[in-house]
């Protein structure tokens, strides 16, 4: 089928008194619809930049110098303000985070999910307070909490709330950027687990980011791996996590093969991302990657396919 959402070629400087700062270099991935991508990689490596470039979130000193986004067909790039009020509503939503910062402090639970329903699709408040209970029942929670305020929710009821008002126009698209971080573990699992159950009732697609790759192992239909402002591994989820190709990857998985005997479990990688005002030559991962060799100093690997549907950027394919 032909992509709900295409990025092709997506580069977003930030401009800074010492020159441009390059924090998504020609990054290019597709969306069908009901899929799922999870967009991963280490805090700064460009993820949510990339996710506010494609709803046109960005403001200075981030500007988006190069690059195609298309939904649906559409130039998102192209879009007016007027068009782009529509699009972030109907076509695609954003689940932040934080959902204490999104949720606003003073207004209860059902006007938050109302007002968007009355501003975009013109019906009454009554209408819409009726439409906020179904979502809410559809996040699970009971529709006796129209009336609470965002202070008497635990902070799993806080996020799923979150999520009901990114539905709330039923966009055929989400971008969920660390929707679960700030909640313990248990309560992480549930949500996600709500989410998957949308998505198949719904039909949604999802661009899911995260730092955890585990998260997103049986949630996600394909996977996209960012490193310093690039994409380093592309593949199907199974075969990224049967058979992880980029060292960065198998790093991220704990799994550094190790030269001689059984692969190791490592918490992490060691090292640190690279500072982005001055990355590294050659490939920007050779600082940390136990299997650099002489090219990668000098030489940008190019990502290329490697195996079906597997892409990788890395000089030892
Ligand atoms: Fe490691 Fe070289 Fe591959 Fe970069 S190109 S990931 S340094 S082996
Ligand atoms: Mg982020």
């Amino acid at each position: 089928p032909s992509p709900l959402l295409s990025v092709q070629d997506l580069r977003v400087e930030f401009i800074t008194p010492t020159g441009p700062v390059c924090a998504v270099d020609n990054v290019s991935f597709d969306i069908a619809p009901g899929e799922v991508l999870g967009l991963a990689g280490e805090s700064g490596s460009g993820k949510s930049t990339v996710a506010m470039a494609i709803m046109r979130l960005l403001r200075p000193p981030a500007v988006i110098t190069g690059g195609h986004v298309y939904f649906a067909g559409q130039d998102v790039l192209a879009m007016n303000e007027e068009q782009l009020r529509a699009f972030r509503w109907r076509k695609m939503a954003l689940v932040f985070q934080s959902a204490m910062t999104a949720l606003n402090p003073v207004l209860t639970i059902g006007e938050q999910i109302a007002d968007p329903i009355i501003a975009h699709d013109g019906v009454t408040p009554a209408q819409a307070m009726e439409r906020a209970a179904a979502l809410l029942k559809l996040v699970n929670i009971d529709s006796s909490r129209l009336n609470s305020y965002p202070h008497q929710l635990s902070g799993g009821m806080r996020q799923r709330v979150v999520i009901a008002i990114a539905m709330a126009l039923k966009p055929p698209f989400l971008i969920m950027d660390e929707p679960t971080t700030a909640l313990d573990v248990v309560v992480q699992k549930e949500i996600l687990q709500q989410i998957a159950e949308l998505k198949e009732r719904l039909g949604f697609s999802i661009l899911f980011i995260t730092h955890d790759l585990s998260l997103i192992a049986e949630f996600s239909t394909r996977i996209a791996i960012l490193y310093a402002g690039k994409l380093a591994e592309t593949a199907r989820a199974k075969d990224l996590f049967s058979d992880p190709k980029h060292p960065y990857t198998q790093g991220l998985l704990g799994s550094f093969p190790s030269v001689r005997g059984p692969r190791r479990r490592l918490q992490g990688i060691p090292g640190s991302p690279p500072d982005m005002r001055n990355p590294p030559p050659g490939c920007r991962f050779h600082p940390r990657c136990p299997q650099a060799f002489a090219t990668c100093q000098n030489e940008l690997p190019v990502l290329r396919e490697i195996a079906p549907e597997h892409r990788g950027a890395c000089h030892l394919y």
